[in-house]
């Protein structure tokens, strides 16, 4: 139905990302599962329709210009337009398991080739999906832009030997990656203001994911939660914040 808010999350095949597609598809959304196994996106598309929800798979490696710009191609020609577009694909960097575990990300020591990649996911996959999605994120009358970050994007708490982090090993890689994405929320949130277009970065806390081995605490509706509260903001909602399900979250 035209009503229905049309809403793409990358790296919506599993994980947080799955979690945000279910509650948004519960919402009424119409939701666009980005995946880059075309085969498990149609899986988790369909277990979203089997639940009640409308959902359809898209196919997008956000590291593959070829897949941004056949997605959007494809959304255009089906929906005409996108009013939610939420960038959560993200990878930790080789070897990372935990946080507490990621000794391959420690400055003086770390791989630069892991470094790049890492950067090419998480900060160079935003922007190549989010300027690709934005012609049809303009025809949207309230479009909403929700970039999943990590408290260990914070400098603020990061510089902290006191603070939340402190248990942390230093990080060349996501953490930066993150920082960067935090950037990049700010300058995309300023161009668009004048759009209507609300931009924020979202810190979903410690989830139990593939990506820490599910050593998190939080399930994947839980980190689910502050996603989707930024994805469905109102008129008046905020634009160039970071925001955790505590509140903000410190730059
Ligand atoms: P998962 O590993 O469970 O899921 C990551 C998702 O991103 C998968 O669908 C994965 O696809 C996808 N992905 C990775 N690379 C690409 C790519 N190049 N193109 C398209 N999709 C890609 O991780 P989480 O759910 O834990 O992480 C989701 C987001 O949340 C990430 O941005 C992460 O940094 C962030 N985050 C997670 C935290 C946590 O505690 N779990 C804490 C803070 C932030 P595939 O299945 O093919 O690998």
């Amino acid at each position: 139905a035209a009503h229905r808010k049309v809403a793409l999350v990358t790296g919506a095949n599993k994980g947080i990302g799955r979690g945000t597609a279910e509650r948004l598809a519960a919402l009424g959304a119409t939701v666009l599962v980005g995946a880059r196994d075309p085969r498990r996106g149609e899986e988790a598309a369909a277990a979203l329709r089997a639940a009640g929800g409308d959902a359809h798979a898209v196919a997008l490696d956000v590291t593959d210009p070829a897949t941004v710009q056949e997605a959007a191609r494809r959304i255009g020609e089906r929906f005409g337009r996108l009013d939610v577009l939420v960038n959560n694909a993200g990878i930790t960097g080789s070897g990372q398991v935990s946080p507490a575990d990621a000794h391959d990300q420690v400055p003086s020591t770390v791989d630069l080739d892991m470094v790049r990649t890492v950067f090419e996911t998480n900060v160079f996959g935003v922007i190549a999906v989010t300027n690709a999605m934005l012609p049809l994120l303009r025809r949207s009358p309230a479009a909403r832009v929700v970039n999943v970050s990590s408290h260990a994007a914070s400098l603020t708490l990061g510089s902290d030997p006191d603070g939340p982090l402190a248990g942390l090993l230093p990080s060349a890689a996501y953490a930066p990656s993150k920082s960067a994405l935090s950037a990049l929320t700010v300058q995309y949130a300023n161009e668009l203001r004048k759009d209507g277009i609300l931009v924020n970065a979202v810190a979903p806390g410690f989830v139990a994911t593939d990506s820490n081995d599910h050593t998190g605490f939080l399930t994947v509706e839980q980190g689910a939660s502050v996603v989707v509260r930024l994805a469905v903001l109102g008129p008046d909602g905020p634009t160039a914040g970071f925001f955790g399900e505590e509140g903000p979250v410190p730059w």
